[in-house]
């Protein structure tokens, strides 16, 4: 009995049904078609040349940037019964040699590669004698040259397809914009594929974005709903990301740093650990996460602004990569701005530049002041309509609006009394009527506008600040050591012609019963903790991530329905045959003990 692509998913991956556009996919590849992917981050488009691979003669060649993740996901594989291997920097002269002999002889159904590997002499003679299935080229946006990601190596890569015309390929990413799109489709002279645009909605994460008020607490506070899992912290610099881990250890969390100013062995130490324990949250700065295919990360937490949406959207897709609920939590204010608009005044870009990165900020911050669904709004960044979601802080807990016109006025006018030279804090000073020395100095307690906004806390007037700054009302200065000043779309709001609505503070605290996950983790289920604890032996037994045995859904679905024989096992999603055969009876075991 031959195989297809569907039988293939059910018995060597244990997965009931394609999603999306994996089926049409497969199928383009095992014809001998090109593919373009773009896909979130946890889609499912490993698959998309994983079975290919499986159905066509030969063996297909994997390029892949990220080191680590080519030995998890090969790992993963040969947890499959599949004929898997790597070749990259990691593997001594003799393990490489081997792996080039199983290559060319046939032995291999899937290699990855290094791109500066793939591209020498060396590996290319290999390529005349093995018989290639297809060329699969991972994280394919490495090619453009404006991407953060790019990759000289990836522009070789073209070459590929002048000495092997007959052989399919597919390239797939998850960065979505049309801009990059066409760069690949050109780079890689893919002009003859089929474009696979798949939906960016990742709807099993909720997000949520908050004031950062005390940011620390608030961390703290987001994290007690998550204790036990594993997740990332992004801070924006080392010393924050020290002081974080610091205090989160402290706080009873197991927190360890990751950033570009450790030396390499603690870093792959600090990582090794996240992908291979439970419940490690990793505190990092951006450059962690590219190439951790961690499926149970069950949350991300930003605790600076990210760039742009494509970088909040890359990092927060880090989480729930295995569909169930996950969350995305960010903390931001009005400094985060500022400090990022003189980034990127004082970088030496040129104007255009200089104006994207702005244009790329005003839209991140537009999805922070949201006060509609932020999932509608992050879909629409991408070019995709999409209904509320039900599952973000603003669908769950709509931000009441009150009409600010008379607070903004005030503040306007303080600025504009006090001559367009003071930064926030002193304004916010005069506006409450407190006595400085500075105030005393420059004789701003004769002013009309001392402690005309003595009623209101100076929390809420920094928060009638950020919006005005953000709404383009007022603006910072860098130029001037941070002075607010007013701009012609202030005019209207004082002279009334103009009403300002602003978003009500949060008065809950960050963490309630109503924003906990919809779908609550049975984790402290007795059945699921011991499947655990029987997958980490397991899992360490054979040196491998935890995920990599099972995945928590598996672990999770096994404890919901107890399954008493191996036939009752195999029809949960995530147990394949080989998988059956190797933990079936263990897993009984600990289901009958249980
Ligand atoms: P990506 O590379 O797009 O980020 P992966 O290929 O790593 O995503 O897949 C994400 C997760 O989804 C993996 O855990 C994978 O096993 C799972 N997955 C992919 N396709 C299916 C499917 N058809 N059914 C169930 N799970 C799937
Ligand atoms: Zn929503």
């Amino acid at each position: 009995m031959s195989d297809t692509p569907l039988s293939l998913l059910n018995r060597v991956f244990g997965y009931p049904a394609f999603r999306g556009e994996q089926a049409a996919i497969v199928d383009t590849l095992v014809a001998g078609g090109d593919a373009l992917v773009l896909m979130p981050t946890g889609g499912g488009k490993s698959l998309c040349y994983q079975i290919p691979a499986l159905l066509r003669e030969g063996c297909a060649v994997v390029v892949s940037p990220l080191i680590a993740l080519m030995q998890d996901q090969v790992a993963a594989l040969r947890e499959l019964g599949i004929a898997a291997a790597f070749l990259n920097s990691s593997l001594d002269g003799a393990a490489a040699m081997q792996v080039e002999r199983e290559f060319a002889t046939g032995q291999l159904k899937l290699l990855y590669v290094a791109p500066e590997r793939l591209l020498t002499p060396r590996f290319q003679s290999l390529l005349e004698q093995a018989r290639v299935a297809l060329f699969a080229i991972d994280e394919a946006h490495c090619v453009s040259q404006w991407g953060h990601d790019f990759r000289p190596e990836y522009l070789g890569l073209s070459a590929l397809h002048e000495r092997f015309p007959a052989v399919p390929r597919i390239a797939l990413t998850a960065t979505a914009d049309t801009a990059t799109r066409a760069e690949i489709l050109a780079r890689l002279d893919l002009g003859a594929a089929r474009v696979f645009v798949a939906s960016f909605d990742r709807p099993n994460i909720r997000y949520r974005i908050a004031e950062k008020t005390e940011p620390r607490r608030q961390l703290i506070d987001f994290l007690d709903g998550h204790k036990g899992e594993a997740g990332i912290v992004y801070c924006s610099t080392r010393k924050k990301v020290e002081e974080t881990a610091d205090a989160l250890k402290q706080a009873g969390f197991t927190a360890l740093p990751y950033h570009g100013g450790m030396d390499n062995d603690t870093r792959r130490r600090h990582q090794e650990k996240f992908l291979r324990e439970d419940g490690v949250v990793m505190v990092a700065t951006l450059a962690f996460g590219m190439g951790i295919d961690k499926p149970d990360v069950r949350f991300v937490a930003h605790l600076d602004l990210p760039r742009s949406v494509e970088g909040y959207y890359q990092e927060t897709g880090r989480a729930g990569r295995d569909g169930e609920p996950a969350e995305a939590w960010m903390a931001w204010g009005l400094q985060d701005v500022v400090t990022q608009r003189r980034f990127i005044d004082e970088s030496d870009s040129e104007d255009a530049h200089k104006r994207i990165g702005h244009a790329k900020l005003d839209a991140l911050v537009g999805l922070c002041e949201a006060a509609s669904c932020r999932r509608v709004a992050l879909l629409a960044y991408f070019g995709e309509a999409s209904p509320p979601c039900g599952n973000c802080d603003v669908c769950l807990n709509p931000p009441t609006l009150w009409d600010g016109t008379e607070a903004a006025q005030k503040l306007l006018s303080t600025v504009y009394r006090t001559g367009q030279r003071f930064g926030a804090g002193h304004v916010l000073d005069v506006l409450l009527g407190k006595t400085t020395e500075k105030i005393e100095r420059f004789g701003h307690n004769q002013l009309s506008v001392f402690g005309i906004g003595a009623s209101q806390t100076d929390k809420v007037w920094r928060a009638v600040l950020r919006q005005l700054v953000v709404r383009g009302l007022l603006e910072v200065d860098h130029t001037a050591y941070g002075a607010l000043k007013l701009t012609q779309a202030a005019k209207p709001v004082l002279k009334g012609e103009e009403t300002v609505m602003l978003r009500a503070m949060e008065v809950r605290p960050a963490r309630s019963k109503k924003t906990r996950l919809a779908v609550d983790h049975n984790d402290e289920d007795p059945l699921f903790l011991s499947l655990r604890a029987w997958r980490r032996e397991t899992a360490n037994e054979k040196g491998v991530p935890a995920y990599v045995i099972l995945h928590d859904a598996t672990l999770r679905e096994i404890a919901a329905r107890r399954p008493a024989t191996l036939a009752e096992l195999g029809e949960i999603s995530g147990l394949g045959t080989k998988k059956l055969e190797a933990y079936g009876e263990a897993v009984l075991g600990v289901v009958a003990e249980g």
